[in-house]
């Protein structure tokens, strides 16, 4: 078989595009404040600021939302759902949530009191958001291996280092310790697979101390689709068999449609335990709506459930992972910098190593991001300091090894053709790294500030 495969689908409607010309790219990135989440979608040339509800719904979708049940209570769609996420996910009770944030809130809600610790490998923003909002400490737990970015040939950066874990079991407690958030695959590590071992030995120790397993299921096709490449004895599963199996060891999910699910919008959160179940309904009548819809419409539902089906096809999935490393593979060849290896929904550029004449404090990989689009009209998203937030201790910024520019791949949206005009614009901007001048805040927002601060130059 060839290595990079053709795309393994037909296009049947299509969405022009244009080029942006260098002034009205130069007037766009003033006005967004070198904010790339202010920039206006019409303005972006080919639009990599996220994975997230971007994907392109397949004809079979499109066709499931008309055949939407939009009735307030007991939608056909919901039950439609339900079963499909009990075949795949294998979990007990569904509760669908607008998106990944709302199951994250009724997860952290229910469990979480004040004084508790989190345990997760690696952060995710909202994630962590809602679990100190809570009153919880997020710790940590990932391998140091993901704190590095250049480890070729590490498989499963994203696995849990099963040391930290037990020394944080030991210093605080486990009864201080609700779950433990298994995020596959590994965001802000750069899209880093956990391995189906480490899955296991995770759930074992934490078992072992009465701990729940909560999985972050968002982009857990893609961690499957790693554990059949990488591991010993999954090579003839199939996809489907490899997540099956990887929810087996836990006790619930939550999960934003937005990414795996191959739709536009929605979530949910997935439970084993039939009390948290029950609180977790009373709770999401008050923020997202009854039980069987939770924030969703019908035909929303309907396209999440073929959406699960279809993203667990061998061929879809191959591709997405391909088309990335594809992508890692022409910016590698040229000396770019990277996060390695490449990760499941997107390439990380290392902006430390990129730009090496600022310091973090002057944010270069929100600077890179803003360069790329000025250069390129692409738009891509800061994942660095500026994501990290401040610690709510000390107010001090958290200050992450990784400072990273995500090049996010929509699914089934860009063909190989968009990679290379991706390529092609970090090369050049690469032989022209030091005109790259660093930023500095001119409106800092309290929380979750990349999605609404503002810049200047220095
Ligand atoms: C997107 C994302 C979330 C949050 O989901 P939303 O649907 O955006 O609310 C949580 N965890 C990870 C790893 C994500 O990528």
């Amino acid at each position: 078989m060839k290595k990079f495969m053709p795309e393994p689908f037909k296009i049947k409607s299509v969405e022009p595009m244009y080029f942006i010309d260098p002034e009205r790219r130069e007037k766009a990135i003033q006005d967004a404040g070198f904010n790339t989440f202010l920039i206006k979608s019409k303005d972006c040339y080919i639009d990599l600021l996220t994975d997230s509800g971007t994907s392109a719904m397949s004809d079979k979708q499109w066709a499931g939302l008309m055949i939407g049940d939009e009735a307030y209570a007991g939608s056909e769609n919901f039950y439609h759902l339900e079963e499909v996420v009990r075949e795949y996910f294998g979990f007990k009770h569904l509760v669908p949530t607008h998106q990944g944030r709302g199951a994250e809130n009724i997860l952290s809600s229910l469990t979480i009191k004040p004084g508790d610790y989190v345990p997760g490998n690696m952060y995710f923003t909202t994630t962590r958001f809602h679990q100190e909002r809570n009153g919880a400490k997020f710790v940590d737990v990932i391998c140091d291996e993901a704190h590095n970015p250049d480890m070729d040939g590490v498989p499963f950066k994203g696995n849990v280092s099963l040391e930290k874990l037990q020394k944080l079991i030991d210093e605080v407690g486990a009864d201080k310790i609700p779950y433990i958030c298994l995020a596959v695959t590994v965001n802000l590590a750069g899209g880093q697979p956990v391995s189906m071992a480490n899955i296991k030995a995770v759930s074992e120790l934490c078992k072992k101390h009465g701990i729940k397993v909560m999985y972050d299921a968002t982009r857990c096709v893609e961690n499957a689709y790693f554990i059949k490449e990488r591991e010993a004895g999954f090579e003839d599963k199939s996809i489907k068999e490899i997540l099956f199996e990887m929810f087996s060891y836990g006790d619930g999910c939550t999960m934003s449609g937005k990414k795996d699910c191959l739709t536009n919008n929605g979530g949910f959160l997935c439970l084993n335990d039939d009390d948290l179940f029950l609180e977790a309904k009373a709770m999401v009548v008050q923020f997202e709506g009854m039980p069987s819809y939770g924030g969703l419409a019908g035909r929303d539902m309907e396209a999440m459930a073929i959406g699960i089906k279809e993203s667990v096809e061998y061929d879809y999935i191959a591709h997405r992972v391909n088309q990335i490393r594809y992508l890692g593979e022409r910016l590698d060849a040229a000396g770019v910098p990277m996060v390695k290896p490449y990760g499941g929904h997107a390439i990380f550029l290392d902006a430390r190593a990129f730009l090496p004449h600022l310091e973090q404090d002057q944010f270069p990989a929100q600077a890179l991001a803003a360069a790329i689009y000025r250069t390129s009209g692409v738009r891509t998203m800061e994942r660095g300091i500026v994501s990290a937030g401040r610690n709510i201790e000390t107010g001090d910024h958290h200050r992450p090894k990784l400072e990273t520019v995500r090049l996010t791949i929509p699914r089934r949206v860009y063909t190989y053709a968009h990679m290379d005009y991706v390529a092609d614009a970090c090369i050049e901007l690469y032989k022209n790294r030091d005109s790259i001048r660093g930023l500095k805040f001119e409106y800092e927002p309290k929380v979750l500030r990349f999605f609404t601060g503002r810049f200047s130059e220095i």
